[in-house]
């Protein structure tokens, strides 16, 4: 029993968005149920540029919309640190980590930040994400495999194909830290095009891995026009 668990016991623990007893869990039932989940029917699609399949395990509108941005920029001085935002986000990981079939010789990697970007922000909110995603599938996750080379400007606001050109060779492997695993998922908090997802597979695909899906928390309602 983690040292959480053991303060649950005794203190029920208040759902994160609403404040009422959540009987131990970070989320009520009904502000649970209120987020918007896609259908697992349809929460996998295929996407270009050499990517397999991506899952994600909610649309980015709504509560989604703000939990995710309050995880991924916490307030200032907080860097990562706000705990409701960490709990909630963990959750969806784990959401999204059950709509993907990964099998333990798989390897979990998260999109990486670009150094000047990592130490701005003092964490990285994927790498948070592919350990939990790891944690629940018992696989491992590799952080130092796949590196951001090129600090490229932020893709919000860019129409698809600008969002393309934007992040062409942004990714590489780290020389002598090849990826041995032939298949790899990509983890990332939100996806739109998945032209992040897909030039990041380009590098570990260049690199030898065989193939390469995507996990995500969310995707924009107009994600992956194919
Ligand atoms: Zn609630």
């Amino acid at each position: 029993m983690s040292l959480n668990d053991l303060i649950g016991f005794f203190v029920p623990r208040r759902c994160a968005n609403c404040g009422d007893s959540g009987l131990g869990a970070i989320l009520c039932r009904r502000c649970h149920d209120k987020l918007p989940w896609l259908d697992p029917n349809q929460c996998s699609q295929p996407l270009p540029l050499g990517l397999g399949r991506t899952v994600a395990a909610l649309a980015l509108r709504d509560d989604a919309r703000t939990w995710v941005h309050r995880f991924k920029y916490p307030g200032r001085g907080l860097v990562g640190l706000d705990p409701a935002a960490i709990g909630v986000a963990r959750l969806l990981a784990r959401a999204a980590g059950r709509r993907a079939p990964v099998r333990a010789a798989d390897r979990i990697v998260p999109i990486p930040l670009h150094p000047r970007r990592f130490r701005q922000r003092g964490f990285n909110p994927a790498a948070l994400l592919a350990r939990e995603i790891a944690r629940l599938h018992d696989s491992r996750v590799e952080t130092n495999w796949l590196a951001r080379v090129l600090d490229t400007p932020p893709q919000a606001g860019l129409d698809a194909p600008s969002r393309r050109r934007n992040v062409v060779g942004a990714f590489a492997v780290v020389a002598r830290r090849e990826p041995a695993a032939s298949r790899v998922w990509l983890v990332d908090d939100v996806t739109t095009t998945g032209a992040t997802l897909g030039s990041a597979a380009e590098a570990l695909r260049r690199a030898g891995v065989r193939e390469v899906m995507g996990i995500c928390l969310a995707r924009t309602p107009d994600a992956h026009p194919v």
